[in-house]
């Protein structure tokens, strides 16, 4: 934008001299340079190919390792990732990555077990594959004549090339949680992150298959449930409901401290979903307390 305003001003004071400097600063040299650049590449990459093309058709040790690669199959298993992003600082600071976690594996633990057992399964196949890896002992040897090619250069990309082709299955799993602190209109403050191993995630799976109906026995695991849920009622879903329910409490009409209240609370198994969501004053809500009406 302000190239084009400074040549805008230059040749509206038909000034050509530095118009054409300006034009050979900011448009000539950058292409000059990038031609420069790719012949370069072209120089160096061209021959490369040519050896690569090579090894990748006529060695022994490659053709070895295609073979064990087809052989070995292994269970895809990334890690997970949760992201949450608060606009409520409050509850920001009262969440941690791990009451985060404990609440997503109440509907995620069947997806996350899975993942835990391929990656386990991954580890051992892997050991037996790396075994077989290492006996594939016969670089440098080809199925055709190198003829012009160079023996050294050869072998040296021939093991990037072998290296390159060796499977990495996911061996290890793990569960990141990042939680992140953002103004209402979304742009970042700050963030937390921590990472799980499947011995945290097992035990607190453990602890949450410990209920009653719907209540988790282990109050350590119902008091991060419940702070999640609390944490649901974002800024932006605030201003929603009280907008829906026309800036009033719905037991007196009051349109002054107004908060949103949970009809059935969290403590009973409420979530911050808006048909639970209603608008009261502080007093009406005090009354209220934890009944459900
Ligand atoms: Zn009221």
């Amino acid at each position: 934008m302000d190239i084009i305003r400074i040549i805008h001003y230059v040749s509206s004071n038909s000034n050509d001299t530095v118009l054409y400097a300006l034009l050979g600063i900011f448009f000539i040299a950058p292409a000059v340079l990038s031609i420069i650049a790719l012949i370069i590449v072209l120089i160096i990459y061209i021959p490369f190919k040519k050896y690569r093309e090579f090894v990748l058709n006529h060695s022994i040790a490659i053709k070895n390792l295609t073979k064990l690669n087809s052989k070995y199959k292994f269970g895809h298993a990334p890690w997970k990732e949760y992201t949450k992003a608060y606009d409520n600082q409050d509850f920001y600071n009262d969440i941690s990555t791990l009451d985060y976690l404990i609440y997503q594996l109440q509907y995620d633990q069947k997806e996350i077990k899975a993942s835990i057992q391929k990656a386990l399964n991954n580890k051992t196949l892997y050991a037996a594959y790396m075994k077989d890896v290492k006996e594939i002992n016969k670089l440098g040897e080809y199925d055709a004549p190198i003829e012009k090619l160079n023996r050294e250069k050869l072998i040296k990309v021939e093991n990037k090339q072998f290296d390159r082709l060796i499977k990495t299955p996911d061996i290890d799993f793990k569960v990141k949680v990042v939680l992140v602190l953002t103004k209402i209109n979304d742009a970042y403050v700050t963030s937390k992150t921590h990472s799980y191993s499947p011995e945290e995630i097992s035990e607190i799976i453990k602890r949450l298959n410990q209920k009653r109906g719907n209540y988790y026995l282990n109050k350590e695991i119902w008091d991060a449930i419940c702070r999640v849920e609390r944490g649901k009622v974002t800024n932006k879903l605030r201003f929603y409901i009280y907008n829906r329910d026309h800036n009033r409490c719905r037991y007196c009409g009051s349109t002054r401290n107004l908060e949103v209240d949970h009809i059935i609370p969290i403590s009973k198994g409420g979530k911050s979903t808006p048909d639970n969501l209603q608008t009261l004053c502080h007093k009406c809500n005090v009354k209220k307390g934890t009944d459900i009406y």
